[in-house]
């Protein structure tokens, strides 16, 4: 198809959920019919950036809250990142969780998510203050690895990335040009994005270690009762070469935006797993880093939706960028929105990719 008749398509994010929008629409049948550009201040290889969360995830899929669209999101990423275990992307992770509470089964209403799931048996030894306990394989990806790998083969799928800090919509309507589309995967950034301003976004804030630990194999976390939404423990090994890298969690602090470490929470992050993990107190483990990241959660749950927005916007708070931008007359542009995942961008990534691009192409 020719360059100057395909639809261009402006992503605006390049976090796990912008880069896998762009898979999605740059694959399979009617794929010729999009130009793909993606613009972002921070990069899949700007790993080290605390201006957005995709590097800071576990990154694995384990279960939240129970939710019928999250949950077929859900369902659908995890059939997708186990067909990808075969590449070394993706950890199979053998995984146990121990609850406070004695119902495991009728706790685990994702049992039909993950493989090999069973309750343990009542003999296990189980840790203090926990009742009961469930044995399942999950999946799990290192963040930075994830990223570059998606953005390596979009880059041979010709997908352009353009680096660029954008204040209002404006901007990336510009980029799109006349007939093209936006698709906002700002996350936090949607707040405050000119044009979109989303004030149920929020951050929960989350201080982990990344450790070297090669004999912690499965992920471990405890469901405490009552629930304590500001400390969570748990233990990720993720794919590493040679194995042995895990992150070690945790804090889930609601509108907290401080990015800096405390060490204090820090002492009691290890102290916590150590008593859950006797193989983290082994020579060989060796901390890597301290870890503060801002997970991009939203009030009523992530918005996967199309928009027609009038662009240009006009006020006096909207950049004046060209006179181009100014003078023209406000057109609609369709502006796909697809943020505000919160504590599980990766487990829901695919899910809602292909959601968001059902939409794009039904308003087309
Ligand atoms: P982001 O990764 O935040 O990307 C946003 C993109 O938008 C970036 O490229 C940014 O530069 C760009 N952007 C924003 N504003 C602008 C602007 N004005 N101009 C230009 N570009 C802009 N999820 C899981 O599924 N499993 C886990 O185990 C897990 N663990 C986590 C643990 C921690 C400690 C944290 C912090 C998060 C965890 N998450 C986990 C959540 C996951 O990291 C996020 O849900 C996910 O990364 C969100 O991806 P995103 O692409 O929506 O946003």
């Amino acid at each position: 198809m020719a360059e100057a008749t395909k639809t261009h398509v402006v992503i605006l994010g390049a976090g796990v959920i912008g880069l896998t929008i762009a898979h999605v629409l740059t694959e399979g049948e009617g794929a010729e019919r999009f130009k793909v550009t993606i613009v972002a201040r921070d990069m899949p290889e700007d790993l080290s950036s605390q201006g957005f969360a995709s590097p800071w995830a576990g990154a694995n899929w384990s279960p939240m809250q129970y939710d019928e669209r999250l949950h077929q999101w859900e369902k659908h990423t995890f059939d997708k990142l186990w067909d990808l275990i075969p590449t070394g992307q993706v950890l199979k992770l053998p995984s146990k969780i121990f609850f406070e509470t004695d119902d495991a089964e009728g706790a685990a209403w994702w049992k039909d998510i993950v493989r090999d799931f069973h309750v343990l048996p009542a003999e296990f030894a189980l840790p203090a203050n926990t009742k009961c306990g469930v044995q399942f394989h999950t999946v799990s990806v290192d963040p930075g690895r994830y990223l570059l790998s998606l953005k390596s083969t979009l880059v041979r799928r010709g997908v352009e990335f353009k680096k660029q800090r954008v204040v209002s919509l404006n901007e990336v309507g510009a980029i799109a040009g006349i007939g093209g589309i936006v698709v906002n995967a700002s996350s936090l950034g949607a707040r405050s994005l000119i044009g979109v301003e989303d004030t149920k976004m929020y951050p929960i804030r989350g201080q982990t270690i990344a450790a070297y630990a090669p004999n912690a194999k499965e992920f471990i976390t405890v469901i405490p009762n009552p629930p304590k939404p500001s400390d969570v423990m748990y233990l990720i090994p993720r794919p590493s070469s040679p194995p042995g890298m895990v992150l070690i969690g945790g804090t889930f602090e609601a509108n907290n935006w401080d990015t800096s470490v405390d060490f204090a929470t820090a002492k009691g992050i290890l102290n916590r797993a150590k008593a859950l993990v006797p193989a983290l107190a082994e020579p060989e483990t060796r901390i890597l880093s301290h870890n503060v990241g801002l997970r991009p959660a939203r009030e009523g749950g992530p918005r996967v939706e199309a928009e027609f927005v009038e662009l240009p916007s006009k006020g006096e708070l909207v950049p004046r960028l060209t006179e181009v931008a100014d003078n023209s007359e406000p057109k609609k542009m369709l502006v796909v929105h697809a943020y505000g995942f919160g504590p599980a961008g990766y487990q829901q990534s695919w899910g809602a990719a292909e959601e968001a691009v059902r939409i794009l192409k039904a308003n087309l």
